[in-house]
């Protein structure tokens, strides 16, 4: 299969829906993958109604069936299409966060969504992208779209087109190349469906801004921990991981070094995650800084680029600084976590 490639402007007018979208909401109708760019990371959308298109997505990535899709949407009334109900807590949080990078678990209106989308889980989690492109496709295309990360599954997730290719070139039917993402990190999905509304996966949204909007909110057990059983089927997978083993350091730069220096005498080529504020305090093989310690905003947005840069330089293993796990740092943390296995090294 050739890969087509639609290039657009990321700064849609809504009224104007380029013949690019039109064609790729086309090919999306006619049950093929299209790859296009929203405000965390570049997702694979399939229409959720259509098994066999939500089988081309699992295809493509490699994705294991038990773990589930978000849907897409652009607008409340699909949601109340494939929702049984929208709880009030539910209702208040899309009213704040949406379009945005949250996404809602909902109990599931039977007959909708195919059942290869919810692996078959009484539940369906939605999301409204913050992104013009994304909400274009969605509304040229009339459908809710299953899109998980566009990456092959234990991978980085893309924050290019550059990365959707390198990954998928040759494996879906098209990508639109609306340039790099802005957030970087997956959405926040969190539980809407019992009691108490639950965080099932840290992301762009913090947890402290769900409190403020709505009260109590909990974080599902294991969380961040690969070992307990996961309430999101997601989390039990192996995520985000670069080519070469990755440990995370937490504590000082000389701490760091000291396991860079250990490393190199052992004979292996050693990369070292940083930032812009560190990066000239490490003598390594490959030193990389992944934006700045003042603005975790910036860690996120260069951090599965950063990890993909290291599989270009051939380093046999990497340390990473580990970041403090508040705000959108934890999201950060989680993520450098799957991709390190749970490896942190402390003091
Ligand atoms: P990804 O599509 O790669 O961003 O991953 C989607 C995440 O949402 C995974 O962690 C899934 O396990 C989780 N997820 C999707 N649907 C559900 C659901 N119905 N219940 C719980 N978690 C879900
Ligand atoms: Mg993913």
């Amino acid at each position: 299969m050739k890969t087509r490639v639609w290039t657009v402007d990321n700064i849609v007018d809504k009224q104007q829906i380029y013949p690019q979208i039109q064609e790729a909401a086309e090919w999306l109708r006619a049950g093929e993958v299209v790859a296009f760019p929203t405000e965390t990371v570049y997702g694979l959308g399939a229409d959720a109604a259509n098994t066999a298109a939500v089988g081309k997505i699992f295809a493509a990535k490699g994705r294991p069936s038990d773990n589930p899709l978000i849907v897409h949407v652009a607008n409340v009334a699909q949601v109340e299409a494939i929702a049984a109900a929208i709880p009030p807590v539910a209702k208040t949080l899309m009213e704040r966060f949406w379009p945005g990078p949250l996404t809602l678990v909902l109990p599931k209106r039977a007959g909708t969504v195919s059942e290869r989308v919810t692996a078959n889980l009484p539940t369906v989690a939605v999301r409204m992208p913050d992104h013009p492109l994304a909400l274009a496709l969605i509304e040229a295309s009339g459908l809710a779209l299953a899109a998980p990360s566009a990456n092959r599954s234990g991978k980085p997730s893309p924050t290019t087109a550059a990365h959707v290719l390198a990954d998928l070139n040759g494996r879906i039917a098209g990508v639109i190349d609306g340039g790099p993402t802005g957030i970087g990190v997956e959405s926040t999905v969190l539980d809407c469906s019992g009691e108490v509304p639950t965080i099932l996966r840290p992301g762009g949204v913090t947890k402290e801004a769900l409190s403020e909007a709505v009260g109590r909110v909990e974080e599902a057990v294991g969380m961040g921990d690969e070992q307990t059983a996961p309430k999101a089927p997601g989390m039990k997978y192996t995520h985000y991981a670069p080519k070469a083993p990755l440990s995370i350091v937490s504590g000082p730069p000389s701490l760091l070094q000291q396991l860079v220096d250990e490393s190199r005498a052992g004979g292996k080529t050693v990369g070292v995650l940083t930032t812009e504020e560190n990066k000239s305090r490490y003598a390594a093989d490959v030193v990389l800084a992944c934006g700045t310690r003042r603005e975790l905003e910036t860690v996120a947005h260069r951090l599965y680029d950063t990890l993909r840069r290291f599989d270009e330089t051939g380093v046999d293993l990497i340390y990473s600084e580990a970041f403090p796990e508040e705000g959108i740092g934890v999201a950060i943390m989680n993520r450098l976590k799957k991709a390190a296995g749970g490896r942190v090294i402390r003091e």
